[in-house]
């Protein structure tokens, strides 16, 4: 299996004189140079700083192929970015000297919105929570939820299929997607704005970008499936014995719940201790006393009474001795607040410093099992670190976070990273677990996926790369270093 050939080595140029050339090629008004590179080039943590020949700002899809096509004619490779608030450094250059990043922020006009088809076409760098608001205006739901959705723009979403609070109802990021445009890597643009619910001609090509982390091409348009607006929303944080029984709550809750529970995440009694750190005025209704929570959210329009529904799952959970305590929202100010609970816990994280950030997924019924395990290993390696478990269990999916000894000084804190990155994988390789559930692999997951890669999805994966960006052009680096440097 052949790749292509690695990107183009620029001719010994300097990077003032590519810069130079695609300011040339490019205008004023598109290319950002200097100190104004800086911010395009540092993860959302702070923990990377890099750099870049230039940051290119198209307004236009047209602009955005001239990009493309610019940075392949002086050898350069193309990064394309959102938000930026990926974690897994998808979106931040690995080598400066030959990459510029083209930012969509500027592409971000809703092209149009359809009531009457539940759907929206929407640029690729609209902020999420922009577009929800937009949509909401409209008396219709996007559901895309996630913590980033301030940050965070929609065709960053479709490059990392997000997933969110609300997946266990509407989805992942691909669900809710009808259709894609799409600069490739030529600088030719795939116009697949489809907004047709039920299209089964041939091969569903849009699929291909979703997820890719912008190895194919750079997303500049998504058309958008719309939901009826949820009129009425219940919002629970509950106390419970352990995480075998926030489990069997959330099947229990599958069932009862007529499919409008539309969150339930897991959260671990520190988290209470994490929030106040990063919220200090935040209200807490409950201590964290119990050994597991659970945030439940029940959603729905119409004729059915929510509030009735919550109120009778949660007797249930207290007769059934599930539920030990509970609070239910009496406001939205009151639901907002037991949500910044969970925010303000990964908040709390980083203010804790450099830490191990997870994002693993196992089948639902082996999910206590595989995190007492994974627990367990990490604090036989490192008996001062604190796990931190929790996510959107419903979908079998747990952010298993390490925070390591606090006195341990840079490098040591490095070393018992990567020694609990270790510990965790092997256990969730024993239980068939995916790395990465759904933040994508980027450039930080590279290694640890190619060596999960079987032969042949390998050589699938490598084909569609060289069919579609046989110089390796666009986003090297990301997911695959193979992609970049396999040759024959
Ligand atoms: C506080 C916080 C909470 C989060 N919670 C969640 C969560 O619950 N669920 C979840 O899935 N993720 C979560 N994330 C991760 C992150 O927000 C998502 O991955 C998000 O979808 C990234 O969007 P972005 O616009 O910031 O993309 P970026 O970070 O800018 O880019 C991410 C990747 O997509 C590529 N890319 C970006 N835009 C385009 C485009 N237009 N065309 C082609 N490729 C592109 C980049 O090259 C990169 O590889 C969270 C992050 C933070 C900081």
């Amino acid at each position: 299996m052949r790749t292509g050939e690695a990107v183009k080595q620029p001719q010994a140029q300097t990077k003032e004189a590519l810069a130079q050339a695609l300011v040339a090629r490019l205008g004023e008004d598109v290319v950002l140079l200097g100190d104004q590179v800086a911010p395009y080039c540092r993860d959302w943590h702070g923990d990377v700083q890099s750099d870049a020949v230039a940051v290119l700002r198209p307004r236009t899809t047209q602009s955005v192929s001239d990009c493309v096509r610019a940075a392949a004619e002086l050898g350069l490779g193309v990064v394309p970015q959102g938000g930026n608030t990926g974690l897994v450094l998808g979106g931040v250059p690995d080598t400066p000297a030959t990459q510029v990043v083209v930012s969509l922020e500027r592409m971000n006009r809703v092209r149009s919105l359809d009531a009457d088809d539940f759907s929206a076409v929407v640029e690729a760098g609209i902020v999420l929570e922009e577009f929800k608001n937009k949509v909401a205006q409209a008396g219709l739901y996007f559901p895309l939820s996630l913590g980033a959705q301030g940050s965070c723009r929609l065709g960053g979403n479709v490059a990392t299929n997000a997933g969110g609070v609300n997946v266990l109802r509407y989805g992942m990021t691909r669900e809710l997607v009808l259709g894609l445009e799409v600069v490739l890597p030529d600088g030719r643009i795939f116009e697949g704005l489809s907004r047709l619910r039920k299209d089964n001609r041939g091969i569903d090509l849009k699929q291909l970008f979703i997820g890719a982390e912008g190895t194919l091409g750079i997303i500049t348009a998504v058309s958008v499936k719309l939901m009826p607006a949820p009129e009425k929303t219940a919002t629970a944080l509950l106390a419970l014995s352990s995480l075998e029984d926030v489990i069997a709550l959330y099947r229990h809750a599958r069932r009862q719940c007529c499919d409008l529970m539309s969150a339930f995440e897991f959260m671990p009694p520190e988290a209470f201790v994490l929030a106040a750190e990063a919220l200090p005025d935040l209200p807490l209704p409950l201590d964290g006393s119990h050994p597991a929570y659970a945030l439940v959210e029940i959603s729905g329009s119409g004729l059915v009474d929510i509030d009735a529904l919550m109120a009778a799952f949660l007797e249930e959970g207290f007769e059934n001795g599930m539920v030990l305590d509970g609070v239910v929202a009496q406001s939205q100010a009151q639901a907002r607040n037991l949500w910044l609970i969970r925010e303000g816990m990964n908040e709390g994280q980083a203010k804790r410093g450099k830490h191990l950030r997870t994002d693993v997924s196992v089948a639902l019924s082996a999910l206590p099992a595989f995190v007492a395990e994974a627990e367990a290993a990490v604090m036989a390696a490192l008996p001062n670190a604190l796990c931190v478990s929790y996510g959107h269990v419903g979908d079998g999916n747990v952010h298993l976070n390490v925070l390591p000894d606090p006195a341990a000084d840079g490098p040591q804190t490095d070393a018992d990273i990567y020694t609990a990155k270790g510990a965790i994988n092997a256990v969730l390789d024993r239980f068939d677990g995916s790395i990465s559930a759904e933040h994508g692999i980027g450039r930080l997951k590279r290694t640890d996926f190619e060596a999960r890669l079987p032969d042949v999805r390998r050589d699938m994966l490598l084909a569609l790369k060289d069919a579609l960006d046989p110089a390796s052009t666009m986003n090297p680096g990301c997911q695959l270093d193979l992609l970049r440097n396999a040759a024959g």
